[in-house]
């Protein structure tokens, strides 16, 4: 990952990280992205690519370089986002978790950079299940962004009553609502459907040459 970050004016520099599976890449993320990095003043925004995890909710994730390219032809035209391959140079099979991801990346920028964890109502909710949450909201900010089927009110009572102290490290944030998922993109494309404006062109353009999400057999 070549970051170029304004440096020598003395501003501490703050970061998003958003981790996914990106299996592929939407709108939605993008979207999500760019809306917390102008509402939150954040210099710029990394997307993590998760490794290779055998299986995600009984089915199987594309291979990671699939994943990784995808994202990196979605956000080539802004200057301001970034691709880390962290996560998916990590062994086959190795889990990995939020908190070595973040560890990782603060202790490569030091302790000038704010870093901010950019996740949706859905994910933030895993927080108080992960491995060490408490250090990892110790080093880091969270930005939970409203999505399209799930209640706000339900992750500010779920987040307030299991862990109220993580509160004032989890900002809420509501976003113009995308409700584009990557399971509604693999159904369409199974299905034969078309995908436009659900993902940059270039993402369409890759999955149909690589002919990804079809069932077994498909012709073209
Ligand atoms: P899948 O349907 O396979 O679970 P997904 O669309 O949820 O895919 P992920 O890669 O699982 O995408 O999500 C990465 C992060 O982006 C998560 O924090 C998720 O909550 C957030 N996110 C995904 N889609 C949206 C959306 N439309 N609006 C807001 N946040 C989103
Ligand atoms: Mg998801």
């Amino acid at each position: 990952m070549t970051l170029y970050l304004p440096g020598g004016t003395g501003k501490e520099l703050a970061i998003g990280l958003m981790g996914g599976t990106f299996d592929p890449i939407h709108l939605g993320h993008l979207v999500t992205a760019e809306e917390v990095r102008l509402r939150h003043n954040l210099d710029h925004v990394i997307f993590v690519p998760s490794g290779n995890p055998p299986h995600k909710e009984n089915r199987t994730v594309s291979d990671a370089e699939h994943r990784y390219l995808m994202t990196m032809l979605a956000t080539i035209t802004n200057p301001h986002f970034t691709v880390s391959r962290v996560e998916i140079d990590q062994p086959p099979g190795t889990p990995t978790y939020t908190i070595d991801t973040v560890r990782y990346f603060h202790n490569y920028f030091g302790s000038n950079v704010n870093l901010f964890f950019i996740t949706g109502a859905d994910a933030i909710l895993e927080i108080i299940t992960w491995k060490d949450y408490r250090e990892l909201l110790s080093i880091c900010s969270f930005i939970a962004v409203t999505r399209p089927g799930y209640s706000l009110s339900k992750l500010e009572d779920t987040i307030g009553a299991v862990c109220p102290q993580a509160l004032c490290n989890i900002h809420i944030l509501e976003i113009p609502a995308v409700a584009i998922s990557s399971t509604l993109i693999r159904q369409r494309v199974a299905e034969g459907k078309t995908i436009k404006y659900l993902t940059p062109e270039s993402v369409t353009e890759y999955i149909i040459k690589n002919r990804l999400y079809r069932p077994a057999g498909t012709q073209v």
